[in-house]
């Protein structure tokens, strides 16, 4: 469905991503995982052309994308933004009518799309529509991206940590909402994160970047199991190591007086 082959963006003083070639099929979430500065946004970012490839080449269902006005392109993708992704003078309702007003779509049918889609999302439309983004809580604001996101029937979604900034609880309700969303849906999506347990919960494969290179591209057993390199073995372990920590927290705690 999304194919990479060899991408590179190089800056003047550095490749951003470095030769990287990538499959996600239909219907698969792939999670790009990698530490800051790994390269994660800006391959993102080229699969919907906000930014260009210095070389190689992406194809989106057998079409390279160049072969396409960018605008156009951004249309049938849905991106979901870690913050400041609303539109802060406009209502909810025009956040997420925003790309089928562009496509033409007649009021009504946007109006009863924007409900649609706040009710998928979990949102209460009567509550929330004709509130600005700064009245919602940053649980409801993120919900109201993914909706924004998915308004004009995207096939393909894009998302760049779009629940880093979210307390621990808001972030694993909007995971399971995002979950039964995308199956329900059947998406193709790019999951961009740095957090190993969201990729492991969310990801049907993940590929690790270091540096702007794949170090790894595995389903998450994979990885836990065969990891490539030793920075993906502490990586993935992480999560383990933290489980283990806390199992030795209580058992010490159940000794105690
Ligand atoms: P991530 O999303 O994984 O944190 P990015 O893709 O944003 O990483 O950045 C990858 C690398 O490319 C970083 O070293 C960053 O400093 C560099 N970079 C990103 N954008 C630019 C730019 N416009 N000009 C120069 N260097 C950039
Ligand atoms: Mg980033």
């Amino acid at each position: 469905m999304i194919e990479l082959d060899k991408v590179t963006k190089r800056y003047a003083d550095a490749v951003a991503v470095d030769a990287v070639s990538l499959r996600v099929d239909e219907g698969e979430l792939l999670v790009l995982l990698g530490g800051s500065g790994s390269g994660k946004t800006t391959t993102l970012k080229m699969v919907n052309r906000l930014i260009e490839p210095t070389s190689g080449a992406i194809r989106i269902g057998g079409q390279d994308i160049t072969g396409e006005p960018p605008h156009a392109l951004r249309r049938r993708i849905g991106y979901v933004f870690q913050r400041l992704g609303l539109f802060p003078h406009l209502t909810v309702a025009e956040n997420i009518g925003v790309t089928p007003s562009l496509l033409g779509w007649d009021a009504a049918r946007i109006r009863a799309r924007v409900d649609a889609l706040l009710e998928l999302c979990e949102l209460d439309p009567a509550a929330v529509r004709d509130r600005r983004p700064a009245e919602l809580s940053g649980g409801q604001q993120q919900r109201v991206g993914v909706a924004r996101a998915l308004a004009a029937e995207p096939r393909v979604m894009l998302l760049d940590e779009p629940f880093g900034a979210l307390d621990p609880l808001t972030r694993d309700r909007l995971q399971q909402s995002f979950l039964s969303i995308r199956r329900r849906l059947g998406l193709t999506a790019i999951f961009v994160t740095h957090d190993m347990v969201e990729a492991l919960l969310l990801g049907d494969r993940i590929a690790v970047m270091q540096g702007g290179r794949l170090a790894q591209v595995g389903t998450p057993r994979e990885l836990m199991t065969a990891p490539a390199d030793e920075y993906v073995a502490q990586l993935i372990g992480t999560p383990r190591r933290q489980a283990g920590l806390i199992d030795a927290l209580l058992a010490d705690g159940a000794r105690a007086p």
